[in-house]
């Protein structure tokens, strides 16, 4: 049997990557710009050094896939205000509860007040505190990409089955490939010298749901390579350099190096499942990127009697961002988190001042971990 982690691991397979790499882009003649969407892969390009590794070779610029680190501070504010709620149970994940909100506090902070709030490993898990606590309202606060919105339209459906009324959900679920083709169409693309993208490396778990169907319009559309892969070190080096065989051959096409767990179209079960109960927002905030249309997904009017937004009302602060932050710039791969004066001192991964030091895949807590300032 192949063990197929240290197969990808394989430091000889990297070595012949990084070869033919060096090789390609002196031909070229000028370093090669990548952004990588995932904050996975964000991730292990720093564990495994490979940044150091193509140094003068390719830059990655570093996008906003991590749906902790997007989710525009008036988000955060009211899962605060949720939480406040007399009689209210809020649930989430557990990166979200160290998010500070605009009064810096975070959910965490508000738990330590003695507001109801708890953290989840799976949001079924909000089924059996519902049942547990009949007088109780349970909200979860719901966030990430189409990787995890599967499973929020499973907990709907099963809370309608049920007939749980003391359950409901806010969708804070952001779509991938609207996210890459605003920042293609972003000012900030358009300025010469200001950010240069020559290619996309394509999140790996989003397309094992959506397939490498949707990236093919804006392949074609902006002139990009985009190339979907997988999360070891010899992925993204072979990742890399189907990136550069591209740009040498003068193709910006779709492909595909995370073949064995995507797929064209995709899981068609899941997307089935999503959007029974979703449909698309007009429009939705993302931190760094701003308004961006057709973005995320909201409850649909089948199941709006589970949409936390549609029963409860609250009243949000101004959105007040700590000044120094720039996780904005972060997001939109137009800074890098050493850029920050805030970074390694006053904000750290046990004291995040903004998103992006929270989550492991946000870029500032990956520099934190792996770049050792
Ligand atoms: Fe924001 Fe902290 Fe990153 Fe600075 S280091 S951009 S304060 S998250």
């Amino acid at each position: 049997e192949i063990d197929i982690r240290s197969e990808f691991k394989d430091s000889e397979r990297v070595r012949a990557f990084e070869l033919r790499i060096k090789r390609d882009v002196e031909r070229l003649g000028s370093e090669v710009h990548i952004m990588e969407f995932c904050g996975g892969h964000t991730h292990s390009i720093m564990k495994y050094g490979i940044d150091e590794l193509l140094k003068g070779y390719v830059r990655f610029v570093h996008g906003p896939g991590c749906p902790v680190c997007v989710m525009p501070m008036q988000r955060v504010d009211l899962a605060i205000e949720l939480a406040k709620l007399p009689n209210t149970i809020l649930c989430t994940y557990g990166d979200l509860l160290r998010v500070p909100g605009s009064g810096r506090k975070n959910l965490l902070n508000l738990r330590s007040e003695g507001y109801d709030i708890r953290m989840v490993y799976s949001c079924l898990d909000t089924l059996n505190i519902a049942q547990e606590n009949p007088k109780k309202e349970v909200i979860f606060f719901a966030i990430g990409f189409e990787t995890t919105t599967p499973q929020t339209a499973v907990l709907i459906q099963k809370a309608k089955m049920m007939g749980l009324k003391n359950l409901s959900v806010v969708s804070n679920h952001v779509i991938t490939p609207a996210a890459i083709q605003h920042i293609l169409n972003s000012p900030e693309m358009r300025e010469i010298g200001k950010v240069r993208i020559d290619a996309f490396i394509g999140p790996g778990h989003v397309s094992v749901i959506i397939g490498t169907k949707p990236y093919h319009y804006f392949a074609e559309e902006f002139q990009r390579p985009v190339v979907i892969s997988g999360f070891e070190p010899v992925d993204i080096m072979q990742s890399v350099y189907m990136i550069i065989r591209q740009i040498m051959e003068k193709r910006a096409v779709v492909e595909n190096q995370y073949t064995r767990f995507v797929s064209y179209e995709g899981n068609l079960k899941a997307q089935k499942l999503v959007s029974e109960v979703f449909e698309l927002r007009k429009e939705f905030e993302w931190r760094g990127l701003g308004l961006v249309p057709y973005s995320a997904l909201k409850i649909n009017k089948r199941y709006e009697d589970f949409d936390a937004e549609k029963r409860f009302s609250v009243d949000l602060p101004k959105p007040k961002e700590h000044p120094s932050c720039i996780c904005g710039k972060v997001i939109r791969g137009v800074a890098l988190p050493t850029e920050c004066k805030l970074f390694g001192t006053v904000c750290t991964p046990s004291n995040p001042i903004g998103s992006c030091m929270v989550s492991s895949e946000g870029a500032c807590a990956a520099y934190f971990k792996y770049k050792k300032l």
